[in-house]
């Protein structure tokens, strides 16, 4: 090994590591391909066209970037996901843009023998370093439901954490708690951002996360040294500044108050809006209607079946995947009808609604978490 991730010269040849713009010459990749693909991650990122320019100087200038990827409490669905990214691909990041150092999945030592390359990645690139974390951490009964080489998730996450550069939550249980996190939460899992609180952190919440909203970001920030915009969330929001609703090809039905009453009658088949089915799209904030899945082939809404509004806290919890957001969350059958009708003369009613739904259902997530917790404590008097 000639070269490190840290941009210090290597020990043992004394040579400055190289750039990436060195590593694509002597992999034979033209300066035409990478302009093409800086150009497309900058669009990827909603950046004007003037910084895919910028963005590539940048690149050809990074050096590897570290990454220590922590699993918790988690199904290994981000990980997969992430090996489907088509743009950049996996292999991209991991030989071109990054050093992944650590990756329970993806490497190949085990045991202590991993724990020392993750202690030896974080004293190399001290202050520099990414951790990428997926899953939820269990804080119960001392955090014994998920530990790695005798420690607990919540010791790994701190002493990792502490020299990081910043830190991204990827997937929804690593983002909000996820499905660990779901009543009655036996672990007690809770999200990265109850336990990171003095780092940059960057939430990139679904289940899993669209592959190339995670490489996307950190190409972002290998690119520019920073961490992208961010929502109330701390979700980038160029990926998750609008609702699967703003863009859904459906939506001219929903409009009309044309809506499928079942997944095999006649307006199913014709495409009409999911709504009425549970399709929670009008408050689930992600890029699936614009990006898609596997490559930009499809998603759940072209495919049949209504989103389940993954990017958002608690969806698992929300009283029912097939439970349209009208009911159980307020009577909004006749605000639906009167926002059909006014979409219909106006074009403009149905993303009021939209709005509508989202202030209501963000208020429905609070009063139940209150209840939750007042339940919890009723229990443990
Ligand atoms: S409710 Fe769902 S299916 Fe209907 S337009 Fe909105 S996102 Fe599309
Ligand atoms: S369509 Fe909805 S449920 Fe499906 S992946 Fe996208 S946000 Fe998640």
């Amino acid at each position: 090994m000639t070269t490190n991730s840290s941009g210090k010269k290597n020990l043992t040849t004394g040579r400055q590591p190289e750039t990436l713009s060195d590593m694509l010459q002597r992999r034979g990749v033209s300066r035409r391909a990478f302009l093409k693909y800086a150009a497309m991650t900058a669009s990827l990122m909603a950046l004007p066209p003037t910084m895919a320019n910028v963005m590539a100087a940048n690149l050809a200038r990074a050096r590897r970037q570290s990454v220590i990827w922590l699993s918790f409490q988690e199904c290994t669905g981000c990980t997969e996901s992430l090996t489907r990214s088509m743009r950049p691909t996996l292999e991209d990041l991991i030989f071109d843009f990054i050093s992944l150092d650590y990756h329970h999945t993806l490497q190949a030592v085990s045991g202590h023998a991993a724990e020392e390359a993750r202690r030896n990645a974080m004293k190399e690139n001290k202050g520099k370093y990414i951790v990428i974390v997926d899953g939820s951490v269990p804080i119960k009964d001392g955090g014994i439901y998920s530990m790695i080489a005798g420690m607990t998730n919540l010791q790994i996450l701190e002493e990792t954490v502490n020299d990081a550069f910043a830190v991204v939550a990827v997937g929804t249980c690593a983002a909000y708690g996820g499905l660990p996190h779901a009543d009655p939460n036996p672990t007690g899992a809770v999200p990265i951002s109850d336990l990171v609180k003095d780092k940059p952190l960057i939430n990139l919440p679904g289940c899993p996360p669209i592959p190339e909203v995670m490489s996307g970001t950190l190409s972002y920030v290998l690119s520019f040294g920073k961490i992208p915009e961010l929502d109330h969330l701390a979700r980038p929001l160029s990926f998750y500044g609008e609702t699967i609703h703003d863009r859904c090809y459906r939506r001219p039905f929903y409009d009309r108050g044309l809506f499928a009453k079942s997944f095999d009658d006649e307006g199913a088949r014709k495409g009409w809006c999911l709504y009425e089915l549970g399709c929670k799209g009008p408050v689930a904030y992600n890029s699936c209607a614009t990006m898609k899945w596997n490559g930009g082939v499809s998603f759940p809404i072209q495919s049949g079946h209504g989103c389940l509004g993954c990017s958002e806290p608690n969806f698992w919890d929300m009283g029912g995947f097939y439970k349209p957001l009208s009911t159980g969350l307020g009577n909004m059958g006749s605000a639906l009808a009167g926002a059909a009708v006014a979409g219909a003369a106006l074009g403009g009613g149905s993303a009021w609604l939209a709005r509508k739904h989202q202030g209501e259902y963000m208020k429905n997530l609070v009063d139940h978490e209150k209840d939750k917790a007042g339940q919890n404590s009723k229990k443990e008097n």
